[in-house]
Parts: C-alpha cells; structure tokens; sequence
C-alpha cells in the first residue's frame, strides 16, 4: 500500500502561516489534502448556510491558489471519521496533521475525539498544532500575555507549494469520497442573506484586501467610530469572518499591523485594533480553559432564574418587532449582513437576556447561525458576561431608545434598516413614541400601524433585571461562589479590565 500524510483543513481555511500544512510538506510523503463538510457539524443549532458559504467559498480560492501548481484539495461532504476509514482501506496512511480544536465547541471536539480514536486504533500518528496565540498551559494572564507576545512575532509557517507532493485520488476513490453532494444552497448562501459584498467577501485574498484597506485608510477614525451603530460598518475591520475561518491567522493580522504602525499616520487607532485582536485570543484561550461556558451558566447561582421561555416574545424579536427602532434595525442588519458591531451585538444580547429576561442557552443557537463570524470562544463569554451569569463582570443592562441616542444620534442606522423611518427627524429615529400624533402621520411613522409598539417598558424591565440580580449576587453563597470564579478564570488584562462593551 502507497504510504501517505493527510493534512485536516478546519477552521484554519488558507495556505499561509498554516504549521499542518509546513509539517506535511517537510515529512516528504504525499499528502491528501482534506477538508470535510461533517454533515453532524452541518446539522448543529448554531450551524447557518451563511457558515457553509464562507467555507465553501474559502475552499474554493484554496482550490484556485493550489491548481497552477497542480496540487489538489478534496472537499468532500462526509464525516473525518468516515473518510479515514475509507482512505485506510487503500492507502497507508502514516500521520494526519492538523490544527488542534482548542476553542471548540462540544460537538466539534467529539468529532476529533472520534477521528483520533480511529487512528489510534490503527497506527496513524495523530499531528496537532497549536493555534496562533493558544496554548495549553497558561498559569496566569501576564504568563499567557507573554507567550501571546512571543508567539506573535514569530515567523509565520510558510510553504513552498512547488514543493509539495498532493496526493491525487483514483476517480474510484474519489468518488466514494464525494458521493454526497455539497448543500446547494452552500452555494449562493440563504435567500434574504446579501453579504454587504466588499466587506465580507470570504477567502484570504479578500482578507488581506480588507486588512490593507483597513490600515490605509478605514482605520483613521476607528476608536470613536467603531463605536457607533452606522459608521462601524465601514470604520471596523471586519476581519472577524476571516479569523474565525482561519482565512487569515492572528499572527498575520499582527504582523501586518505591527509593520503598518510604524509608517501609519494613525498609530494609536491601529494599536487600538491590535489590542483587540489580543482581546480575542484571551476570550478563545478562556473558553479553552473553561469549554464548559457552552452550555453552563459559569455561576451557578444564576441557574433556574430564567425558567419561562416566552417563544412569542423571542419571535417578535428576531422578526425585528420589538418597538424599539435601534434593536429592530440591529436585527434586520444581523439577517441580512450577518455583521453588527460589538456594542450592538451586545445590545441584543441585552435586550433578550435582560429585559425579556429569556435564558441565553436557549437564544445562542439563533444568533450563532446568523453571525458570520460565530467563534464560540467570544461569543459564550459575552452572552455569559452581557447577561450577568459570571457575578465577576456586570451585566450590561442597555437601554434601548437610550443607546439609540448614543451609538445612533443621527438615526443613520435605524434608517438604513427601517424605512418607515426615513422622513422622520434624527433626535426622534430612535424613540418613535415620543412623537405626537401629529408628528407620527407627518413624518409617516406610526406605532401600531406601520411601526409595532414598544414590546415592553424597558424602564420595568431593567429594574426588574437589576434587582433580580442584585439579590441572588447579594447571597452568602453567590459572594463564596463568584470569588472562587475570580481565582478560576484567567483576569483580564489590565489593559481591559472595565472595557467589555
Ligand atoms: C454577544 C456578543 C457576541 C459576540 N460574538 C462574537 C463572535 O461570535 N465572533 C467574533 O469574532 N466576535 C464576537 N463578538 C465580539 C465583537 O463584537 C466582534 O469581534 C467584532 O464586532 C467584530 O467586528 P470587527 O471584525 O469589525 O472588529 P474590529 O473592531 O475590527 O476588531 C478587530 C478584531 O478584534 C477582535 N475583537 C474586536 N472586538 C472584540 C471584543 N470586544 N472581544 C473580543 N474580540 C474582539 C475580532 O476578532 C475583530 O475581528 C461578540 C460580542 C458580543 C457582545
């Protein structure tokens, strides 16, 4: 039997700064190049269409760069475990390297579990790697700031592609491998999905585009205006996709920005955005440390407070029916784009966690599915810190209408979303009842007719969310139980402490 190497693409969808792919092509062997639409993975609550298009898509400019130098890349859809088993029976395979799941979720890690089963139960060596700003040990945060540092700067994982071996499968074989199509509508993403094309085409050319654009001009104002609703859109890096696809890896971000600085004439905004790269390595390495935070409340004694799931209350939320024009608009943005901005992301967290008062776990699957860039390693810890299940950090109570007149004071965002709004003043866009009657048919904005209602008094809900909270953290056993937390978890930077939203 022909001897080979397989290197397993997941999350790490490029050809560059990529160490699986570096080691295979030292090892001399052939190597099959695999990426494997799971279909357990496919079928997973947070999974959306738009995730199996950014691949699908990322798959094909890795296709497109490997053809001039005729090396081939398998896509096919199927289980790892099912096409090793397959690919054993007529090659000897020796090792298969990949990127170690160290910010996955349960299912994801079971995948690999299963997969690493079947080649230890045949003699392949399992070959993982670390991903760029991981690591397994950290004793405590200026220990993982260290490492981070250090890892940053190193010299990213290149590969002469001239001098890589693919392997090419017989049609027999790769038939076998391929015999389940590829979801159709992977193909086009969903149907009310438009990508704002420019700024979340997938791929790691459109990565490095973004990037570059980014430090040459989108970056000059990015302190204030990633803050706000509208502006971010262009003002944000809008990289996250791309990280979370691994179309381009930490590293690389660093390096380019690293390097940008030094000529920019916006430092300070591009060691802003630095910062937050290292904020997002600390909040995967914490979920790494705690996979846990998936599916637990990290404090126990917020378990139980939200029984009632309230199914009408969470739809007239994500048909963007709340009465609230920011989180309505926020919504509307999230189906389409599959991007908002931080503060908003939090917004909604916010308003679903607190003021509905719904637990998180139920409400994760929806979000992560329209998220383009789901990373669970952020996402968790947000949901978890926004609505104030850690008693570490403060939940974040937002006010709607109040946040409108913050992130959104000319209601450029609540127009672009809602178009009820468009004749109506910028001081009002965010706050629709506070028009009179007459101002409401002028302007041709009326709640109850072309506008829902408010759903709720965020007044009474926040007092409720607040109170509520006050009194389970005020418990003898939530103070033992939070301050064993704070020993737990790694700290934030200091650099962060306070700066969550
Ligand atoms: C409830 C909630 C859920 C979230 N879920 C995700 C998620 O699934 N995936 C995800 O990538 N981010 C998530 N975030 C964090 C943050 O909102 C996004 O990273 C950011 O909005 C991405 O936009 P950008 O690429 O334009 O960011 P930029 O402002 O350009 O930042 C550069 C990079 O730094 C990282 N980053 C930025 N802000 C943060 C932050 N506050 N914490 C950690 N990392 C950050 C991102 O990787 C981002 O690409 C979530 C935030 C909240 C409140």
């Amino acid at each position: 039997m022909e001897q080979i190497n397989i290197v397993w693409f997941t999350n790490d969808l490029r050809l560059d700064d990529h160490a699986p792919l570096y080691y295979a092509a030292q090892a001399e062997l052939p190597v099959l190049l695999l990426y494997c639409f799971d279909p357990q993975l496919l079928q997973h609550p947070t999974f959306g269409s738009r995730h199996g298009w950014f691949t699908l898509q990322s798959l094909q400019e890795l296709q497109l760069q490997l053809h001039p130098f005729g090396q081939i890349l398998y896509t096919p859809h199927i289980e790892i475990r099912t096409a090793l088993e397959l690919l054993a029976d007529h090659y000897q395979i020796l090792n298969v390297f990949l990127q170690k799941p160290q910010a996955a979720m349960q299912h994801v890690r079971q995948q690999h579990h299963s997969a690493q089963q079947f080649c230890q139960q045949n003699n392949i060596l399992w070959q993982t790697f670390n991903q760029a700003g991981l690591f397994d040990e950290v004793i405590n945060t200026p220990d993982w700031e260290a490492k981070w540092k250090a890892d940053m700067l190193q010299m990213p994982y290149r590969v002469n592609l001239t001098e890589l071996t693919t392997l090419k499968l017989p049609p027999a074989i790769a038939a076998a491998l391929n015999a389940r199509p590829i979801p159709k509508e992977f193909k086009k993403g969903e149907k009310p999905f438009l990508p704002d094309a420019s700024l979340q085409a997938p791929g790691p050319s459109n990565a490095a585009r973004l990037l570059n654009t980014f430090v040459q001009t989108r970056a000059s104002g990015y302190r204030s205006l990633r803050k706000l609703a509208f502006a971010a859109q262009m003002a944000s890096g809008r990289i996250s996709a791309h990280l979370a696809f691994g179309n381009i890896s930490a590293r690389q971000v660093y390096q380019h920005i690293k390097q940008a600085r030094a000529t920019s004439s916006f430092p300070a905004e591009l060691t802003a955005f630095a910062d937050n790269l290292k904020l997002r390595s600390f909040c995967l390495q914490q979920f790494s440390l705690h996979p846990n935070m998936e599916y637990e409340n990290l404090n126990y004694v917020v378990n139980g407070i939200r029984i009632k799931w309230n199914e009408t209350q969470f739809e007239k939320f994500t048909e963007a029916k709340t009465g609230f024009p920011l989180t309505d608009a926020a919504v509307l943005c999230l189906k389409q784009t599959g991007y908002l901005n931080h503060r908003l992301r939090a917004l909604l967290a916010s308003f679903v966690t607190l003021h509905l008062w719904l637990d998180w776990r139920k409400a994760a699957p929806w979000f992560a599915r329209h998220m383009t860039d789901f990373e669970p390693g952020i996402f968790y810890w947000y949901m978890q810190i926004v609505s104030g299940c850690t008693g570490v950090f403060p939940a974040w109570v937002a006010n709607p209408t109040r946040e409108a007149r913050k992130i959104d004071p000319h209601g450029l965002f609540i127009r672009q979303w809602l178009p009820q709004f468009r004749q109506v003043p910028d001081a009002l866009c965010g706050n629709p009842q506070a028009m009179s009657a007459l101002e409401q048919k002028m302007y041709h904005c009326e709640p109850g007719k072309n506008y829902p209602f408010m759903m709720i008094s965020p007044e009474t809900t926040a007092d409720f969310a607040i109170t509520e909270l006050h009194r389970i953290f005020s418990k003898p056993i939530a103070i033992k139980e939070t301050t064993r937390l704070q020993q737990l978890l790694l700290p934030l930077p200091p650099r962060f402490a306070g700066k969550y939203t």
